[in-house]
């Protein structure tokens, strides 16, 4: 370790840190450094302003094998721990996440763009998850059954399903990993996580600190490297028994494909394509203020943004005005100046905000402000509210994830529930609206695995995330979050007439 520990010297990034031991560019494998024996690495660079932050190791397909390997070696002993013995593990990881807060928010910010209050923000959620699965290892998990036979003892007991390969995202680069990898720990499963490749210091920071927390070598392991190399080992193995996958609903589908030769459990947090519906009894201001938080959040990179918003025709001009006004007057800039909208992730993102816009201008809508790149950098994009925008408009069929909101009128209830439901995806909806009755009914029809109404922020370690539709498969968070990871055995015991 120490002389691969060099490697830190005149890192820019380890200079930033009270902890710099904090910043790990290796991958993390039974417990310990690894580097790719063909010393392969790829580059890792700080979207405000395109520098090099440092490099992670570009594993391979054999080295990716090992890290199962070593996963499965690791299973027996940690899922034969009390559970009240991996509760302490996982209560330590979390308060060491905890005392690391402001360093992790200052990687992920480094490398994902995020406003640093965003990244705090994150760290708390990242920690909340570790806590909450710490408890959640304790509570009893045999359940007695009325037998339905004469003279038997039926039982269902939950049983840790074995290694759990997690694949995340760069939008929210710590906390996809504790919400999948500490429900998976906490029931017995040891992990192979591979963090996207533009932001794989915060999961390393992470593995870090669970060494630290005393989680015993091969139960928490970062794969690093490029994602199809290290992945496709990982679907087509037996050993690996749950693929827990957050990203797009395209690299969703091929590793759902991918995995159908070893029929693994799968549990997909996917995209979303959020409708905001606002009714003309909605409080204006109030509306306004949550589709800000809706649209703008992650820099407009978040799975649960808010890309078309419904505005009934009686509050509709109003509700443009006021909405435009609000977001022309949010600041941008680079994460750690603590803007309210930071750099996106990649030129593709860029792209994408450009073909919306492009798009939709030329069907008809009206650009209320923004539309155009940002002065601050390559990777930077005005936040922008365009109006009137057809049906028929890309945006109001794909996830744009960027800052670019796109506003229609609607005339009835009915109408705006079929638009809104009118998509493959269906993660979350936002509803604004006074009126109770309307609030029932029009949460029925809607086809969402998650309901905001009158409010935005509505997730947490205790609450069920997940999409129905092509949004995802499975829970995660709350308890169904663990019992992703585990395998119901049926007990039927005989005990003679
Ligand atoms: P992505 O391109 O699908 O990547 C997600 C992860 O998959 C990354 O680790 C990526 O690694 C890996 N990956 C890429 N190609 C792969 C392949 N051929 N085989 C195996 N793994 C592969 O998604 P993203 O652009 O990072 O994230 C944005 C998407 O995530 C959006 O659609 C968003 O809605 C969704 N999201 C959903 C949730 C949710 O909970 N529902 C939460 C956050 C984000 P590399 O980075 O190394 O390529």
């Amino acid at each position: 370790m120490s002389s691969l520990s060099a490697k830190h010297i005149g890192s820019g990034l380890a200079s930033r840190l009270d902890d710099p031991d904090l910043f790990f560019p290796f991958a993390y494998v039974g417990g310990g450094a690894i580097e790719a024996a063909s010393r392969a690495t790829l580059g890792v660079t700080d979207p405000a302003s395109g520098t090099v932050l440092g490099h992670i190791p570009s594993l391979d397909a054999d080295e990716s094998r090992h890290a199962i390997d070593v996963a499965e070696e690791s299973f027996p002993a940690w899922s034969a721990l009390l559970p009240q013995e991996r509760s302490a593990i996982l209560r330590r990881w979390y308060e060491l996440i905890v005392e690391a807060r402001e360093d992790l928010a200052r990687i992920m910010t480094a490398e994902q763009g995020k406003p640093i209050s965003e990244a705090r923000g994150e760290i708390d959620y990242t920690a909340s998850f570790v806590e909450f699965y710490a408890e959640e290892a304790k509570r009893p998990n045999i359940e007695s059954v009325t037998s339905h036979l004469p003279n038997a003892e039926v039982e269902l007991w939950r049983e840790p399903a074995g290694v759990a390969a997690l694949i995340t995202p760069w939008n929210f680069p710590a906390a996809m990993i504790t919400r999948k990898a500490a429900a998976a720990m906490a029931a017995g499963c040891t992990c192979l996580v591979h963090p996207s490749s533009e932001t794989p210091f915060s999961a390393t920071a992470l593995a870090v600190l669970a060494g630290r927390a005393g989680v015993p070598a091969g139960v928490f392991n970062v794969v690093t490297g490029r994602a199809p190399i290290i992945v496709e080992p990982w679907t087509a193995d037996a050993r690996v028994r749950v693929l827990s996958f957050t990203g797009s609903t395209e690299i969703g589908r091929l590793l759902y494909r991918q995995s159908a030769g070893t029929i693994k459990k799968l549990v997909m947090e996917l995209g979303g394509h959020a409708p905001f519906i606002v009714f003309a009894d909605a409080d204006l201001d109030h509306a306004v203020e949550e589709a800000v938080k809706a649209k703008f959040a992650t820099s407009g990179q978040d799975c649960l943004g808010a890309n078309r918003f419904y505005i009934e025709r009686r509050l509709y001009d109003a509700f443009c005005a006021r909405f435009a006004e609000v977001t022309a007057a949010l600041s941008v800039g680079p994460g750690e100046t603590d803007p309210d909208i930071g750099p996106l992730m990649n030129a593709r993102a860029i792209d994408k905000q450009i073909e919306h816009v492009e798009d939709a201008l030329a069907k008809g809508a009206r650009c209320l402000t923004g539309g155009k790149r940002g002065a601050q950098g390559d990777l930077f994009f005005q936040p922008t509210v365009l109006a009137d925008v057809p049906d028929t408009a890309l945006i109001m069929a794909e996830e744009t994830f960027g800052p670019v909101a796109a506003l229609t009128p609607f005339d009835s209830e009915e109408d705006v529930v079929a638009r809104a439901n009118a998509t493959e995806y269906g993660l979350i909806a936002y509803l604004h609206t006074r009126d109770p009755r309307r609030i029932y009914r029009v949460s029925r029809q809607l086809q969402f695995g998650m309901l905001a109404v009158n409010r935005t922020k509505i997730t947490g370690a205790p609450i069920p995330f997940g999409g129905f539709k092509q949004s995802g498969l499975g829970r995660e968070g709350a308890r169904l979050g663990l019992e992703e990871f585990t395998e119901v055995k049926y007990v039927c015991r005989d005990w003679g007439s």
